[in-house]
């Protein structure tokens, strides 16, 4: 038995379970935070390693917000894009896609094959833009 290979399976299964229950993407301090909350010999970089492993196997999903931080999710089975507040980070997920036409026409009219795209769209949310008058 690999110990090592063991506890980071299992330091990562933690992680996508925390994942899992987080409500919005979050950062590699918040999920510290979360792991931390058991009794724990693990650092923050071994938190940050184990991140990029997941984003190599496509597991998770990270964006660079308005504050510089990365945020992770877990990677959408769907295509969905996301709506970030500058102000509060709160985001919410776009159901349809706002350039499949346009990829459709790069295919049809240019020949380009498409084989993947990202669009984040940054505004204010309703409980942050301002009222004006
Ligand atoms: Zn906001
Ligand atoms: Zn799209």
């Amino acid at each position: 038995l690999n110990i090592s290979g063991y506890k980071n399976t299992k330091q990562r299964n933690k992680i996508i379970q925390i994942l899992q229950n987080a409500k919005t993407p979050v950062t590699a301090e918040e999920i510290y935070l979360q792991v931390k909350k058991e009794p724990t010999s693990i650092v923050l970089s071994t938190i940050y390693r184990n991140m990029e492993t997941l984003l190599k196997k496509g597991i998770v999903t990270k964006t660079i917000y308005s504050d510089g931080k990365s945020r992770y999710e877990l990677t959408q089975e769907r295509h969905t894009h996301r709506v970030i507040c500058l102000k509060c980070n709160k985001s919410i997920i776009l159901e349809e896609c706002p350039i499949e036409f346009i990829e459709k026409n790069l295919e049809e009219q240019d020949g380009f094959e498409i084989l993947e795209h990202k669009i984040e769209i940054y505004g204010h949310c309703a409980d942050c833009k301002t009222v004006k008058n």
